[in-house]
């Protein structure tokens, strides 16, 4: 009868081929099967810690695939490997075009992290410079004995600073082309045997590729945030008076026929107001173009202000404002005329040599039944209504209703 433990032993090469490590305690005797055994047993270890870390490395890769940035790649290495290797604290640096290396991140357990972002040296003539000719790891297990030796070096004394005593340097080579460097430390003198290297080997050439990569996305997302931005602005400009940031003609136009279009869905009344200051000729004489200008912006402040948060007001031309107002409920649209030409008449425009006061008459235009109607005609409206202002001595609000037909 062959011994019962030949049989154990297959089945543990089978489960290991189906991915299960979890074999047990080694109680195996020292005879030439039991040795056997145990053989069998180191062997599940290893290939447990190597299955785990092997996930890990690819879930780095999934990372990088959906293109997450650097940084959160560095925080997920911190986080899943702390159980795979030791560390306190891990640094990351990229190499740019003009040699000059560059700290990108770094996170550890120390209060307080003194090489971070900001911190720089160039690569050539430092001892990393060798580290990447070689493209192999290096191993410092004492790092106080390291700066006794190199009192020079600036990053060693800020990194013992910090508490660190023991690092592995692995430089980062994509397709044999230098990127930068990863640093793992600890707080403990020699922290870093061989057998570390590999797996660190192994989380360096992951990032190595992916060090290229992501910078592609990073510089993607920027151009890309930068494109939206200029798009924004540009939307902006298009849309906006320069003088009185208030929409342009073009723009309030726009809104108008959008609300015309509204109300003539929903049945409520189209209205709009044609605001024109009084006597501005006037002030331009007296005071000049500049103080014209001021007095322009500074009340179209004021009508932005009164401004109802559903109507828009837009510079229509010279000193001539145009409201679109969003009537949804009856209200008195009088009054709210009214606010407009009450809060220009309030105070005085402060300028930088003068107060000058001004008035402002108003036309109201108003369609009970907007589908009678388009946005010309109710502007020709409210231009009849401002005229009967003009007429009947300024600073005051005139109303003008469209005949039902
Ligand atoms: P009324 O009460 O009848 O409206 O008289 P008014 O003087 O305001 O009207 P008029 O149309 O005679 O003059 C408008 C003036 O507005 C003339 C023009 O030079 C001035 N103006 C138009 N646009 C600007 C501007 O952007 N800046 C300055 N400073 N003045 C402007
Ligand atoms: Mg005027
Ligand atoms: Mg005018």
């Amino acid at each position: 009868m062959s011994d019962p433990r030949i049989k154990k032993y297959r089945n543990l090469t089978v489960a290991m081929q189906h991915g299960l490590f979890n074999v047990g305690e080694d109680h195996e005797s020292n005879d030439e099967v039991g040795q056997l055994g145990h053989a069998l047993i180191e062997l599940a270890k290893s290939m447990e810690s190597w299955h785990r870390d092997q996930g890990l490395l690819t879930k780095i890769t999934e990372k990088i695939n959906q293109g997450v940035f650097m940084e959160d790649v560095l925080d997920f290495v911190y986080e899943a490997f702390q159980r795979a290797i030791p560390y306190n604290r891990i640094g990351f640096a990229v190499l740019d075009e003009e040699g000059i290396l560059r700290a990108r991140w770094a996170r550890s357990d120390a209060l307080e992290i003194k090489i971070n972002e900001g911190f720089s040296q160039y690569l050539k003539d430092s001892s990393l410079a060798k580290i990447m000719e070689t493209g192999e790891p290096r191993i410092l297990n004492d790092l106080e004995d390291y700066l006794l030796n190199h009192p020079d070096s600036i990053s060693t004394q800020l990194i013992v600073e910090e508490g660190v005593r023991s690092s592995l340097t692995c430089p980062l080579l994509a397709l044999g082309k230098p990127v930068g460097f990863i640093f793992f430390s600890s707080n403990e003198k020699n922290t870093y045997q061989n057998i570390h290297q590999d797996i660190f080997r192994r989380i360096a050439n992951q990032l190595a590729v992916t060090v290229e990569k992501s910078r592609l996305y990073e510089d993607l997302y920027r151009l890309n945030k930068e494109l939206s931005e200029a798009r924004d602005a540009l939307e902006h400009q298009a849309n906006h008076d320069v003088l009185t940031g208030l929409w342009n003609r073009r723009a309030i136009m726009q809104l108008g026929d959008k609300e015309i279009a509204r109300v003539r869905r929903t049945g409520h009344s189209a209205t709009v107001f044609m605001a024109d200051i009084d006597y501005f000729k006037k002030v331009n004489d007296t005071y000049g173009h500049q103080a014209g200008d001021d007095v322009l912006e500074e009340v179209a402040r004021r009508l932005e202000d009164v401004c109802r948060e559903e109507d828009s007001v837009g510079r229509y031309g010279g000193e001539e404002f145009l409201v679109i107002l969003s009537i949804t409920n009856e209200c008195d649209i009088e009054a709210v005329a009214e606010r407009y030409r009450a809060r220009i008449e309030a105070k005085a425009v402060v300028t930088a040599d003068n107060e000058i006061s001004v008035t402002l008459s108003v036309g109201v235009g108003i369609a009970r039944d907007a589908s009678q109607i388009d946005l010309s005609q109710l502007i020709n409206l409210a231009d009849q209504a401002l005229y009967e202002a003009k007429d009947a001595g300024r600073n005051q609000v005139k109303v003008k209703e469209a005949e039902e037909q």
